[in-house]
């Protein structure tokens, strides 16, 4: 994809700091990070988002994650991460070449989601009733 700017950086027509490289995605370092090692894993095909994407080609992507998690818990350190893809300008998706954050979390960070809701059981069969 010509305007994608990861994909650029893919290529290496846009610096990064790599993390890791597989045959079939890459990993570098966030540039505005929610917390020191934030990283950015995609699948170097262009997808643009989940809705888009073939489960096959998430797969290597999702082996690459998991090591670099790993990898960080042991090295950095850090106690835990976050792990998320943005689907959609709605959910906040700002770069359309699907990627995972991995966002290393330390012990009394103070990083906190927004508080949680309540589901009501009519709200929950209502949900069901659509998803299942
Ligand atoms: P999202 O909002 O989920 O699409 O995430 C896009 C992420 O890409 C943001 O966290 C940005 O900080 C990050 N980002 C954008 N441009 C670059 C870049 N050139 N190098 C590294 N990270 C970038």
């Amino acid at each position: 994809m010509e305007k994608c700017i990861f994909c650029k950086i893919i290529k290496g027509e846009i610096p990064s700091y790599k993390v890791a490289e597989t045959n079939e995605a890459y990993a570098f370092l966030d540039i505005g990070p929610l917390s020191p090692g934030h990283t950015l894993v995609l699948p170097k095909k262009h997808i643009k988002n989940i809705f888009e994407a073939d489960p096959k080609d998430l797969y290597p992507v999702l082996d690459l994650v998991q090591k670099i998690a790993a990898k960080m818990k042991e090295k950095l350190p850090c106690d835990g991460v976050n792990i998320l893809i943005n689907n959609g300008e709605a959910a906040g998706q700002s770069v359309h070449h699907c990627h995972w954050h991995i966002i290393p979390r330390f012990a009394g960070d103070g990083y906190k989601f927004p508080p949680a809701g309540s589901l009501s059981k009519e709200q929950a069969e209502e949900i069901l009733g659509k998803l299942k």
